[in-house]
């Protein structure tokens, strides 16, 4: 139940001085490893689908493993798609069930990015799911890091930030001052003065990618300066390498990933004690929206002059339409099983919240199907849109 929207939970803790971290999932020892941590701090989190480590896992084998979590959480939970970089994928992860969408484009120059962002976030917003922007780059540190996240840090300028905002209507921001995804050599050099103007002229929650390895304290001035989620991968990577290593003398596959779980647990406890979301989850439950899947019946019957080869051509035209519609989850084109009766027909189409039930009529792929495919293919239709009761 507790798969919450995205934009609830960041603005609680934007509100409430805050930061909610946002771990990337690339396993189901790191899924359960973040899962039991939230769980034992009573904390918000978010779980991360990032789409550069696509090439590793199968995104269509693990989401739903991810929405399985969070769905039988006892603490508010939103699964993000984590620099999604097409139109493409942003409806994948909005079909998949994210409650939240990060768009990739500020390695582009600003027009594009704004562009892309914008369009990107009507479509999500139809479906009733957050997006995070990001204006300024947020280069990679070494290694792997360097090779997804190439080219140099740009810092976020405030004035471009603001107008980004307002054209895109994005929820949050991603924010470039001076972290790097990964790690640095060195120490950090945060610029508080320019997070301090950013924050001051948008007042949305903010977001800091590259959120590994710095120091506590600034990380609580990260928090007090309006940053409200922190991404996390590389600190989490570093404790199950490790564990990994220690185990490296012994045989089997299992054995050698013994511990990951318990390393990912503390490594992540430990950032939601840091970033203060400890014992949060009642009062931010208490102020979220819980998207619901909404399921469209249509039920009908076909004249009788209506021949089986072109019912056949109306179902697989129907089901091509119906797929291009953002956030229908699963689409059942059925037929009765008694063969008498009223309504020997149906389609089922499963919608990933009630902002889609809102929308879904208005768009031209429907109108398509409804009224020049399946309406001269029908007679006696009727139309329900049903959602899970409480
Ligand atoms: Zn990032």
């Amino acid at each position: 139940m507790p798969l919450v929207h995205m934009n609830d939970m960041l603005n609680h803790a934007y509100r409430h001085g805050y930061a909610v971290g946002a771990f990337a999932v690339v396993s189901l020892d790191f899924l359960e490893g973040i899962m039991d941590a939230a769980e034992e701090s009573r904390s918000p989190v978010i779980l991360n689908l990032t789409e550069s480590h696509f090439d590793y896992y199968d995104f269509d084998l693990l989401a739903p493993a991810v929405l399985a979590a969070a769905k039988r959480a006892q603490v508010p939970v939103a699964v993000h798609l984590d620099h999604g970089k097409s139109p493409d994928s942003a409806e994948r992860a909005i079909q998949a069930g994210c409650s939240g969408i990060m768009v990739d484009a500020s390695h582009l120059p600003f027009d594009q990015n704004l562009q892309f962002t914008r369009q990107t976030a009507a479509l999500a917003h139809a479906c009733g799911v957050a997006v995070e922007g990001e204006l300024g780059y947020v280069a990679g540190g070494k290694g792997e890091n360097a090779e997804k996240h190439g080219g140099e840090l740009a810092y976020t300028s405030p004035a471009e930030a603001k107008a980004f905002v307002d054209r895109t209507e994005v929820d949050c921001l991603a924010v470039s001052v001076g972290t790097v995804h990964g790690r640095m050599a060195g120490s950090v050099k945060l610029d508080f003065a320019r997070l301090g103007k950013i924050n001051e002229t948008l007042a949305i929650p903010l977001v800091i990618h590259g959120g590994s390895g710095l120091a506590d304290d600034q990380y609580r001035k990260l928090i007090a300066h309006g940053v409200a989620k922190i991404n996390c991968y590389t600190a989490l990577s570093d404790v199950a390498v490790k564990v990994i290593r220690e185990n490296a003398a012994t045989s089997g596959y299992m054995a050698l990933n013994r511990g990951v779980r318990s390393a990912v647990r503390q490594e992540v406890e430990r950032c939601i004690r840091l970033w203060g979301g400890s014992g949060r989850a009642a009062e931010v439950l208490a102020q979220c929206q819980v998207p619901k899947e909404v399921d469209h019946l249509i039920l009908y019957d076909t004249p009788a002059d209506l021949s089986d080869e072109s019912l056949a051509v109306m179902v697989r035209r129907g089901k091509d339409k119906l797929r291009a519609i953002p956030g229908v989850r699963h689409i059942f084109p059925g037929k009765a099983l008694q063969n008498e009766g009223r309504y020997q027909h149906c389609w089922l189409v499963r919608f990933t919240s009630q902002a889609v039930a809102e929308h879904y009529r208005s768009h031209p792929a429907y109108g398509e199907f409804f009224d020049k495919l399946l309406r001269p293919s029908a007679k006696d239709l009727a139309v329900f849109n049903f959602e899970e009761r409480d």
